[in-house]
């Protein structure tokens, strides 16, 4: 523990952030890095508990308090070895994290705020890069295996460096024209900027990671290269999983689960309704110099309809490209702004959260669910467009069941609806043919555990992040990544070696 009274004198030290009518004028990243000082005074605060919960708490069980202590007394190196032992992409979860280790921290039982954890690893890399600490760390030894990984989002650039630090050789093939899955076509630039994705891409390319983008994996040359609606690809290239497992000694897929949940209502075909991706991904190539977002939303009304990060981001974008009005609706019943922590702690709080971009300016109406997708009266040009959408309240009883209110019936204006209700699973179009089992859901079937943890039921073939766990978090596919690589190791140490070229 560097500060024995800190927890108790020092106070919580909040990032800067612009302020929301500076911030919406760009796409540029608006929070800052704290200062040495800051993130001093803040890991100051850390107890050092012998029964850290943040650890536990935390997917990737990074070690707070030994890199919070080593930064409070300014061993910086030190506190960078000690993060990246357990998380290669602290410059993303410093970012995008929603920090469940906070939620579980001590001090928040005791004090308001708990220790900052999440600012404090994203001082510590930038800390390392600013000052030469992060160095290239290309294998000491070759295996003689190597790994096609197909994807790359965080679950399959985290299972790359893992599997590269071991003496896999690993190639990474990618749809999408280029590197990074939700990373780089998704979540939002302000949130996350795509010159530190870019910056950490480069190092693994130091390291000795191959990419290969614009490549689309198939279960087989039969199946046809449409994806189904609201996927992207950019492939010029497609490969088959056969050719990839004939080729490879062992085959990762970490293609996220980007079916996405659609609202299959009357009037659904109207123009102006779109998958909350199409807009999202748009904007992020319009914002690397691509062509410019086709959805336009300036001066018009946007109805978001959705409750969770995919929603708040489509709220930040279409603020930003000049909304006149934002409007989400949730059918999810209004959460409580407090709770009592210590009837919770160490668990998820159960409470209402604004995100920074609901913060911008929307209307969020809660317990709506949308009905109906009605026609602009006055609507010209060959396919009507939207005008409004109907809804209604909802009460939530057992089982999830909900019950439309009589009387409670609305017609909500809407020049643009953007739909943003969470994804199902993996493209079934590109992958029906695998035949790989699939859980109840629609997702690849494989156990976190044991011997077979992460390993499809084709012996060749792993299987990690959202593709496997279901749409979650950067956090928990970063952690299936790594422990997915482990698995693949062990199985490629059990074979002979026997790689040629
Ligand atoms: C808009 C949005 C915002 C989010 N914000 C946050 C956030 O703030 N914090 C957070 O923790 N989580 C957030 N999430 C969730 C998080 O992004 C995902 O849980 C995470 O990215 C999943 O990682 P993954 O590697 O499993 O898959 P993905 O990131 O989805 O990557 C899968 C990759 O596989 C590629 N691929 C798919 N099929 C093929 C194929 N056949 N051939 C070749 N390539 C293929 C895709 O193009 C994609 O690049 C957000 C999700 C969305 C949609
Ligand atoms: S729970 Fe909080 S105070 Fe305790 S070790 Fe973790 S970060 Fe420090």
């Amino acid at each position: 523990m560097a500060n024995e009274r800190g927890f108790i004198e020092l106070p919580f030290v909040a990032e800067a952030h612009e302020s929301v009518a500076s911030r919406i004028t760009h796409f540029n990243e608006f929070i800052a890095t704290l200062s040495d000082d800051e993130a001093k005074q803040q890991a100051s605060r850390c107890m050092d508990c012998g029964i850290p919960f943040c650890q536990h708490r935390c997917p990737l069980h990074n070690d707070m308090p030994d890199f919070n202590r080593m930064v409070a007394q300014g061993r910086w190196a030190e506190a960078y070895e000690a993060l990246i032992a357990t998380n290669d992409f602290p410059e993303i979860t410093g970012r995008i994290c929603p920090a469940l280790c906070q939620e579980s921290c001590c001090l928040g039982l005791y004090q308001d705020k708990e220790v900052g954890i999440k600012s404090i690893e994203r001082k510590i890399i930038e800390y390392a890069y600013a000052n030469g600490l992060v160095k290239t760390l290309p294998s000491h030894h070759d295996t003689g295996k190597k790994v096609a990984i197909v994807g790359s989002g965080p679950a399959a650039l985290a299972c790359a460096l893992s599997l590269n630090r071991l003496g896999v050789k690993v190639c990474v093939y990618e749809k999408m024209d280029k590197i990074g899955g939700l990373l780089r076509y998704g979540i939002p630039d302000f949130k996350l900027s795509k010159e530190v994705l870019d910056r950490k891409i480069k190092q693994m390319m130091s390291d000795g990671v191959e990419f290969k983008t614009s490549t689309l994996v198939l279960a087989s040359h039969d199946t046809a290269p449409t994806l189904e609606p609201g996927i992207h690809s950019d492939h010029r290239t497609v490969v088959s999983l056969n050719e990839l497992k004939a080729q490879y000694d062992a085959v990762v897929l970490a293609v996220g689960s980007e079916t996405p949940r659609d609202l299959k209502l009357p009037g659904r075909e109207l123009e102006g309704i779109h998958f909350a991706l199409d807009f999202l991904i748009a904007q992020n190539k319009e914002n690397q110099g691509q062509a410019l977002n086709p959805i336009e939303v300036k001066g018009k009304t946007v109805v978001v309809i959705g409750g969770g990060e995919t929603a708040s981001d489509c709220i930040g974008v279409a603020k930003r490209k000049g909304a006149a009005q934002v409007i989400q609706l949730d059918y999810h019943e209004e959460l409580p702004s407090t709770v009592d922590v210590r009837e919770v702690w160490p668990n998820a709080r159960h409470i209402k959260h604004t995100s920074t971009s609901q913060e911008e300016g929307c209307t969020r109406l809660f317990a709506t669910n949308t009905t109906s997708f009605v026609a602009k009266k006055d609507s010209p040009g060959a396919k009507p467009q939207v005008g409004s959408v109907t809804t209604v309240q909802v009460k939530w009883g057992p089982k999830r069941k909900i019950t439309p209110i009589k009387g409670t019936e609305s017609i909500i204006d809407a020049d643009v609806v953007l739909i943003a209700m969470g994804y199902q699973h993996p493209s079934q179009q590109a992958f029906a043919q695998s035949h790989l089992n699939q859980d109840e859901r629609g997702n690849f079937a494989a156990a976190t555990q044991g011997a077979a943890a992460f390993h499809s039921s084709d012996p060749k073939v792993f299987v990690a992040g959202d593709c496997r766990k279901g749409q979650s978090l950067v956090v928990y596919a970063l952690a299936e990544g790594r422990a997915c690589a482990q698995s693949v190791y062990q199985h490629l140490m059990a074979l002979p070696c026997q790689r040629s070229a």
